[in-house]
């Protein structure tokens, strides 16, 4: 900075400012580089009578890099004021700090001007608008120029663009269907973006062997990859249930940063492994990373999920002491813990002294621990807490409270309860997705597409029946429709997941591992379902739902039966 500084004056003192050429340097320097300020760079910029466009963009790129898209729009508007053409490098700027910020309106004032100038045709341009409506999750914009353009003008950055445009949507399934289409073409180089896209598509639709190949295209065409795809690599397999790999990653990582180790903490939480989180836990504080509120969550979830209850109050009492202030998850975890340890009223007592509101997730965790180890009476209590703060969603409530009816055996409140249930308006649908020969199927609970998949029909029906010979029951207990016995069972029967299983079952060699990733919280039939099915067939199923893993094999599930 004070080199440039003396150059300036130097600059001054002969009189050389008049010349663009010097000018343009100084601007540059001051504007871009990372020791350079965007004051400076207006203090010379001040001082030129007429700035030429690459001045201009210059201003505006340097505003844009510190994520000051109000003033790199004042000199956009001062050069249009001048008199100035705008061109094909002052609109990728802008909209790049528009994508940024996400803000929407003034990218599609720009993308007006655009026409206006007529660059519209210009690959940069374009690019920077797909990526610009994709970052503002205006996905059908995004496509409808993509398609606009001509096969052959698209560039690995158009290809990058729209692929992140259906990442920042969550729309996993299409981006890797646009990803087998970029990839079968003969000029592409695997892309670092790109490829980090169709991992997190991996992770979220839980393909692992997808995820495995694309590991294997990184090795070969990438020198080295970096913390970031590493990570990515990491979270990919964690979340896949598959441990071991993860850990082998982990371990051979040579730059860990706080992202990689949260994630590997939160992969152990995931799998319940409590005492191994922590252990990571304490190695990231020893290496000098400050954890985070999300970390906490994280490891706090790992104490909850391997009964270390005492373990979770130390880590709470730690994170107060390095000012991070707790939040309902936070709480949330503690409680969660002391439920599963049969600790209710401790926890009830605890939510009461908490310094905010309990939410409903906090309530529901201490209602269902409430079932688990029967205390009636202060499943009623909370139970009443739940209505009073949603009296819009009751049947969860009423369906949770008469489970623990039936466990007390108090059939005359059960039947009470089950009168409350009333007829949901708006269902949201369970849906399941596993992967077969690295393609992802996704199956949503009580639809008919599945019928047309050759086999599942025959194949479920074998399952039920080999079940029912091994004493299965459907349980019917957690269906609050108000149907006969019958349409409950066959609704039952047909859960995504189940679907999903049944079609894993037919398409995967007999010692592969059926994985499954399904929106919702397991219900408790698809549970028993799956553990008998894992007996019956030999099979290891792994199942990610909302909450964590279960890994059921020989008629067993990792979580032992608390979820
Ligand atoms: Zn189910
Ligand atoms: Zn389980």
């Amino acid at each position: 900075m004070e080199d440039l500084k003396q150059s300036h004056s130097l600059i001054l003192k002969l009189g050389l400012l008049s010349s663009s050429f010097c000018a343009s340097n100084l601007i540059s320097i001051s504007a871009l580089s990372h020791f350079g300020s965007m004051d400076y760079a207006c203090s010379i910029f001040h001082q030129i009578d007429f700035p030429n466009s690459f001045q201009f963009n210059t201003m505006i790129r340097g505003h844009i890099k510190d994520t000051n898209l109000d003033e790199a729009i004042i000199f956009y508007n001062r050069m249009l004021e001048m008199g100035i053409h705008p061109n094909n490098f002052t609109y990728p700027s802008l909209l790049k700090g528009c994508s940024y910020l996400q803000r929407l309106e003034e990218g599609m004032q720009l993308h007006g001007h655009v026409f206006k100038i007529g660059l519209q045709d210009d690959i940069f341009v374009q690019n920077s608008l797909i990526n610009m409506y994709g970052k503002c999750r205006e996905i059908t914009k995004s496509c409808t120029l993509f398609n606009q353009m001509d096969d052959l003008d698209k560039s690995s950055a158009t290809w990058s663009a729209i692929i992140g445009a259906h990442v920042s949507k969550e729309m996993w399934g299409e981006c890797l269907d646009m990803f087998r289409e970029l990839s079968s073409r003969k000029d592409w180089r695997g892309e670092e973006s790109v490829l980090v896209s169709v991992l997190s598509s991996c992770i979220n639709l839980n393909a692992l062997d997808l995820g495995r190949s694309t590991h294997g295209f990184l090795i070969r065409n990438l020198s080295g990859l970096n913390v970031i795809i590493e990570t990515t690599l990491l979270d990919l397999y964690l979340k896949c249930g598959s441990l071991e790999t993860g850990l082998s990653i982990f371990e051979r990582m040579k730059v860990k940063n706080e992202w990689s180790y949260s994630v590997m903490i939160s992969g152990l939480a995931f799998h319940g492994y409590g005492i191994e989180a922590l252990t990571v836990f304490s190695e990231m504080r020893e290496k000098g990373f400050e954890p985070d509120g999300v970390v906490y969550i994280s490891v706090l979830t790992a104490c909850s999920h391997a009964g270390l209850l005492k373990d979770g109050f130390t880590l709470f009492e730690k994170m107060k002491e390095d000012k991070i202030e707790p939040t309902i998850e936070h709480y949330g975890c503690l409680v969660d813990a002391m439920g599963k340890m049969g600790k209710v009223t401790e926890a009830f007592e605890f939510i009461k002294k908490m310094p905010m509101e309990a939410n409903e997730v906090v309530w529901y965790s201490l209602l269902g621990a409430c079932w688990v180890h029967k205390d009636l009476e202060l499943g009623e209590k909370v139970a009443k807490k739940l209505l009073e703060l949603n009296p819009q969603q009751t049947n969860g409530v009423y369906a949770m409270l008469s489970n623990i009816y039936a466990k007390s055996q108090r059939w005359e409140l059960v039947s009470l309860t089950r009168r409350a249930l009333v007829n949901p308006l708006v269902k949201t649908h369970g849906f399941s997705f596993v992967e077969v020969k690295r393609k992802v199927y996704k199956f949503v609970s009580n639809d008919t597409l599945w019928a047309k998949c050759e086999g599942v029909s025959d194949m479920l029906y074998q399952m039920q029946w080999q079940l029912r010979f091994e004493g299965y029951l459907p349980d019917l207990s957690e269906i609050f429709l108000d149907v006969d016995e019958d349409e409950k069972r066959e609704r039952l029967s047909r859960h995504s997941q189940k679907l999903a299983i049944a079609f894993g079952l037919i398409h995967t060699s007999k010692s592969s591992s059926i994985r499954i990733v399904r929106n919702m919280r397991m219900c408790k039939d698809c549970h028993v379902y799956t553990k008998m099915i894992s007996l019956i067939y030999e099979r290891r199923i792994v199942v990610r739902d909302r909450n964590r893993f279960h890994c059921f094999e020989n008629g067993v599930c990792s979580c032992k039966d608390y979820w």
